[in-house]
């Protein structure tokens, strides 16, 4: 029972109302792997860095048990970049700079003995590295896809291609409206189904999500939080909680999809309680268990 997760491992320069950090350890396959680790273990993460990423950044995945043999390390190259300035409202986030480094000529290899491995996770990428890792893989049997804006607007076509080989996308409304050309998220969600994936996740930020399938539209709350610091990562964070819970009960049914979805939804709010990849650091089972059972209370209610 393993997850193989590739994305970007980075240094995040990020500023909210409420603070700002430079060069923090963030990226993509480093908030999924993080997140996944509480359900299975070893996370196995495929990436790559520069010689200028701190010690800190690779302790903090060890500590997670995170399998690190393919993460390469390009000593004389400049991990990949990322910076973004958060709004009053914490929805609307610009992207101030992105600078791919090592990321640009960035050949994914996987080790021999990961090629069997049945989850994969896709995180965001380019949509060609996706597709070189999953032509390595042994016909994995569960394969989520994360993408974004930056990718749906610059590299189209390459994530179509892409998308013919997943399972599940993983995306937020105003991408799936730009990706769909529909601004309507149901109707949306069927269009995207037409490209690929069988399930469609739309993050609405702190309004929940949405789990849509052929036959089931599911909506999930999102947690009531007073003190979000830093949402970087949530989605990233939802992503992991979500493969995480599929690979350690290996279930695709309906009901286990609606259940990742939540503890999707978990580990996203307990990442956004902290900056960058902290509130990912020091969490345990139990605690994500207790918060998955809030969830279930916030949307009961009696018949009559
Ligand atoms: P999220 O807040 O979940 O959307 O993800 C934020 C993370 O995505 C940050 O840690 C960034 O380093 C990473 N990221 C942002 N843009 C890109 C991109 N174009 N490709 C890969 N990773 C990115």
């Amino acid at each position: 029972m393993s997850v193989l997760v590739v994305g970007s491992v980075a240094l995040d320069t990020i500023e909210t109302p409420f603070g700002s950090v430079k060069d923090a350890v963030g990226g993509s396959a480093t908030y999924i792997s993080a997140a996944a680790s509480y359900f299975v273990s070893p996370i196995r993460l495929v990436g790559v860095v520069g010689g200028d990423f701190p010690r800190k950044g690779m302790a903090f995945l060890e500590e997670r048990n995170i399998d690190l043999e393919g993460l390469e390390i390009i000593a004389d190259g400049k991990t990949f970049r990322w910076s973004g300035r958060y709004h009053y409202d914490l929805n609307m986030r610009d992207t101030l700079s992105t600078d791919l480094n090592v990321f640009e000529h960035f050949d994914p290899k996987i080790p021999e003995r990961h090629r069997k491995i049945r989850t994969v996770c896709l995180g965001n990428i380019d949509p060609v590295l996706q597709r070189k890792v999953l032509q390595q893989m042994d016909n994995p049997r569960i394969v989520v896809c994360d993408t974004m804006n930056y990718w749906i607007n610059g590299k189209r076509d390459e994530l179509l291609k892409t998308l013919k080989m997943i399972n599940v996308l993983i995306l937020n409304d105003s991408e799936a409206r730009l990706l769909s050309g529909e601004p309507n998220l149901i109707k949306s969600a069927k269009v995207i189904r037409t490209m690929g994936p069988s399930v469609v996740i739309i993050k609405k930020g702190e309004h929940g999500a949405l789990l849509l399938t052929d036959s089931v539209a599911f909506s999930a709350p999102a947690y009531p939080m007073e003190n979000i610091f830093d949402p970087t990562g949530a989605g990233d964070s939802f992503a992991g909680g979500f493969i995480g819970w599929l690979a350690r009960t290996e279930d695709m049914s309906e009901e286990n999809l609606k259940r990742a979805v939540i503890y999707g939804s978990a580990l996203a709010s307990f990442c956004v309680e902290k900056f960058g990849v902290e509130g990912l650091a020091d969490l345990t089972y139990l605690r994500i268990q207790d918060r998955f059972r809030e969830f279930r209370e916030l949307s009961r209610f009696d018949e009559d």
